[in-house]
């Protein structure tokens, strides 16, 4: 009795479509290696709209968090100056970081608005 579900997969198939385009789109900015679907990882998305992820370069280890914004098409956003200049003052990101990332992550319901306050726009 195989059945297969059908729009309770929309989650899962936007975030394999998100995988799938910059998987196609993007690569390593420090080695120029193309992304394989395996290096790449959803750290936390808002709807279905906002994806973060973090790709690891499989060629050079190289990690990179990447924000994907799907509105009917997926667009990557590059940093803006601003954004820039803030991670460019942080120390680089360490093992402890990703340990905390971790346990942060594996507790946290997904409500950004409660976590960042509600400036963003209700739906
Ligand atoms: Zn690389």
């Amino acid at each position: 009795m195989l059945r297969k579900a059908g729009r309770a997969m929309t989650k899962e198939n936007t975030a394999e479509r998100v995988v799938r385009f910059l998987v196609k789109h993007a690569q390593c900015s420090d080695c120029d290696c193309p992304y394989h679907a395996e290096d790449v990882h959803v750290l936390a998305h808002r709807q279905e709209r906002v994806w973060d992820l973090a790709a690891v370069c499989h060629n050079c280890y190289t990690m990179s968090l990447i924000r994907a914004v799907v509105r009917g098409q997926i667009a990557l956003r590059e940093l803006t100056l601003a954004e820039e200049r803030h991670f460019e003052k942080l120390p680089p990101i360490d093992v402890d970081d990703v340990l905390d990332l971790s346990a942060f992550l594996t507790d946290f319901d997904g409500d950004f608005r409660g976590l960042f306050g509600k400036e963003s726009e209700e739906s």
